[in-house]
């Protein structure tokens, strides 16, 4: 079998030249008002309602429908009344042209979506990813605390409430509260007592003659007790007052200098005291 193909080329005459730019010229005004109305029609749902930007606001009415190529073909009809240009191009060829547009913004609209689901689940790996490794560290930093404890005590904060409060979100982010819950259960595995204690005041007293200092401002890191002239860094004073009212719950009392855990302060010892373990099995 055989096939042949025919090129031909057109030798239209000078009257036939300027009467088919005519038709191209009105195919691309119908296309260029097409297109536009539907840009407009989507710049004005953009607009942020209590934001407006002056060239992002068209005044097109809320309930106007999309624009789309049925729509288009009845607005054409309409305009051919007003611009009797419009019917010196046959009818088929201009809705042939609203037809390719609406092809067009639907392929373009296929691709935004799919572009736009790839990008939700790369983002949703990557808070996948933050929340395995924040987990993993805190699993890690309790089982170093529990390792190193006969007792753990915390501060019975609730976190929800913390959240919205002046600490915002972003201790919610932080995981504290998932911190402490995985802490008490390695506590819990590794038989080391977990309480939580009374959170008030617990950056206001001082723990070694139980004075309220008052208020301190968060810039101010240290703790000078003006009663018994006790001086630590503030966060380790708030932590022996913890383990204080810690071991008086247990029935207990302090008679040990350093426990705080002040693992990365500087100004503290980090000395744990291992003891600790030895005291609760003699006790
Ligand atoms: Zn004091």
């Amino acid at each position: 079998m055989l096939n042949l193909s025919y090129e031909y080329k057109l030798k239209p005459t000078d009257e036939q030249i300027s009467q088919i730019e005519g038709t191209l010229v009105i195919c691309r005004q119908v296309w260029n008002y097409a297109l536009r109305e539907r840009k407009d029609w989507i710049n004005s749902r953009k607009c942020p309602i209590n934001a407006g930007s002056l060239d992002g606001e068209y005044i097109i009415p809320a309930d106007a429908p999309y624009p789309n190529y049925y729509i288009q073909a009845a607005g054409l009809t309409i305009a051919k009344k007003l611009f009797p240009e419009l019917k010196t191009v046959n009818a088929q060829m201009l809705q042939q042209v609203l037809r390719k547009l609406e092809t067009a913004f639907l392929d373009m609209k296929r691709k935004g979506s799919s572009n736009r689901h790839k990008l939700n689940q790369k983002i949703a790996r990557l808070h996948q990813r933050v929340t395995d490794t924040r987990k993993d560290w805190q699993f890690k930093l309790a089982h170093e605390i529990a390792l190193d404890a006969g007792m753990v005590f915390v501060e019975d904060i609730d976190f929800r409430v913390w959240a919205k409060g002046m600490f915002s979100k972003h201790t919610l982010d932080a995981g504290f509260g998932q911190f402490i819950s995985i802490l008490s259960w390695v506590c819990w595995k590794q038989g080391v007592d977990f309480e939580k204690v009374n959170k008030d005041y617990t950056s206001q007293v001082c723990p070694n003659c139980d004075r309220h200092t008052g208020k301190k401002a968060l810039d101010n890191r240290v703790h000078n007790c003006p009663e018994c002239g006790y001086t630590t860094h503030r966060d380790v004073a708030a932590a022996q007052v913890i383990r204080n009212r810690g071991l008086s719950a247990e029935g207990r009392f302090v008679d040990i200098k350093e426990i705080a855990w002040g693992g990365g302060l500087t100004g503290t010892l980090n000395s744990l005291v291992k003891s600790q373990r030895d005291r609760k099995k003699k006790a």
